[in-house]
């Protein structure tokens, strides 16, 4: 489970999220028209297409290839670069109407949508394609094989993958296969590809149990499963109450199959998340907002049971519907939380996503410059590590980010000038909802066993 992904963005007020414009995002990419099924039409290019291709107007570039780089209008309304990934007919289109997966080339992956023929400026098409994607098989269907190796591939975290495993990772993953979720009272457009099992290939949408996390191709069987569902809460132990807020634990082994469809629908919203099928080894913390009607997870952290790298926490996420409101933060205070309670430090795993180091590097900043801002005297960071379970790289690296930390005479010193901390602090952002630590009612996982 390597990757990180929460929102970042209300927390700090700040954070820059990629966008075509430059400017930041506001909230989730609304991809209009992208519901459509998964099936590809991987042999379009017949003999009978090539003539008709001929004949029609303008049709010096159409329908065009995989690979080729043209300039694309998008939602803010101005053209940016994009790469062609994928391309289908349209079911009752003419022999030129297809629809096009794009990779905006500036940009994050879950930017890539499914564009209608009028967004793509003609005039700007480059005619070199790419040998590389225009040779290899457009469906989307995975052989067994092929799955078993992404799967293996995706263990070790992204950075250990070797360029041709990445590239293979990318190719079959290239297109989001679920465009949206059904989950509560939400609809929720996806970010990313999920390896949903074969017999999901042709939904474009899924309906989730919201607190079993059963995922279904209908609404009909959804209604007929919330009828039987029992479950009005993740399975597992409370651990955490205040207001409305719940935290509850679950434990991969006790519940593989909640397990398994948790990592199914984050990966929906990770980009290079591990897809771990042996769940056993994992404990989930599922974050929820309570009602009278159930506890409804608006996030979760997942953690190895036992870490030699002193991980304290796998992938993160919270759900789109739920981001902006200090949720992301609040499940890295209480990954830090539980590391205190062990007595040890804590370090997320990695890689981390890009808007999941903006987070950590925002939380361990408060952290960080709150003791440093208050301490009188001198503190090293071996002190400052024991009294926030921070691993000591960690703050080691986030105040030689921010300039805090001089070499004098053999040896690191913190430079805490008080005007210089309140300017880090302010940039970090503040707000945002707190552990309360005396709600926190836990054993950790060794003193359970
Ligand atoms: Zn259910």
């Amino acid at each position: 489970m390597g990757s990180i992904d929460t929102s970042p963005r209300a927390e700090s007020g700040s954070d820059p999220i990629p966008t075509p414009n430059g400017t930041t995002a506001n909230g989730l990419p609304t991809v209009e028209g992208s519901v459509h099924p998964l099936a590809m039409d991987s042999t379009g290019d017949s003999a009978e297409n090539e003539s008709l291709r001929k004949r029609t107007k303008g049709s010096g570039v159409l329908p065009l290839e995989v690979g080729t780089r043209v300039m694309c209008r998008w939602r803010d309304g101005k053209y940016h670069p994009v790469k062609v990934i994928e391309r289908r007919k349209l079911p009752c289109g003419g022999v030129n109407d297809y629809e096009y997966y794009v990779h905006y080339t500036e940009f994050n992956r879950r930017l890539d949508e499914w564009v209608k023929l009028e967004q793509l400026d003609l005039n700007s098409v480059e005619t070199v394609v790419d040998e590389k994607v225009e040779d290899k098989v457009t469906s989307l269907k995975m052989t067994r094989h092929q799955k078993r190796k992404i799967d293996e591939t995706h263990v070790e975290g992204h950075e250990e993958l070797d360029a041709a495993s990445l590239r293979e990772h990318e190719e079959f993953t290239k297109v989001k296969n679920i465009a949206t979720i059904e989950l509560g009272r939400y609809e929720i457009e996806t970010w990313y590809f999920s390896p949903f099992p074969p017999e999901y290939n042709d939904c474009s949408k899924l309906f989730f149990c919201e607190f079993c996390l059963n995922f279904m191709k209908r609404k009909e069987q959804l209604q007929r499963h919330m009828r039987k569902c029992d479950l009005k809460h993740p399975p597992g132990d409370e651990i955490y109450r205040s207001g409305t807020l719940s935290m509850f634990e679950v434990d991969g082994k006790k519940n593989k199959v909640y397990g398994q469809n948790l990592c199914y629908l984050a990966k929906l919203f990770l980009d290079h998340k591990t897809l771990y099928y042996d769940v056993d080894l994992f404990l989930f913390y599922v974050l929820c907002e309570c009602d009278d009607r159930g506890c409804h997870m608006v996030g979760y952290f997942s953690k190895e049971k036992h870490s030699e790298e002193s991980y304290n926490l796998a992938c993160i996420l919270t759900l789109p519907p739920y981001q902006r409101k200090g949720y992301g933060k609040f499940l890295i205070a209480f990954s830090y939380e539980l590391s205190k309670k062990e007595g040890k430090v804590g370090t997320p795993e990695r890689p981390l996503s890009d808007l999941g180091m903006l987070s950590y590097r925002g939380y361990w900043t408060r952290v960080l410059l709150d003791i440093l801002k208050k301490h009188k005297g001198n503190i090293s960071i071996k002190e400052l590590s024991d009294m926030t379970a921070i691993k000591a790289e960690d703050i080691l690296s986030t105040l030689q980010g921010l300039e805090l930390i001089q070499y004098r005479k053999g040896q690191h010193v913190i430079c805490a000038d008080p005007k210089v901390l309140d300017r880090h602090l302010k940039a970090a952002g503040r707000g945002g909802l707190e552990v309360d630590v005396c709600k926190l009612i836990w054993t950790p996982y060794k003193e359970q066993n």
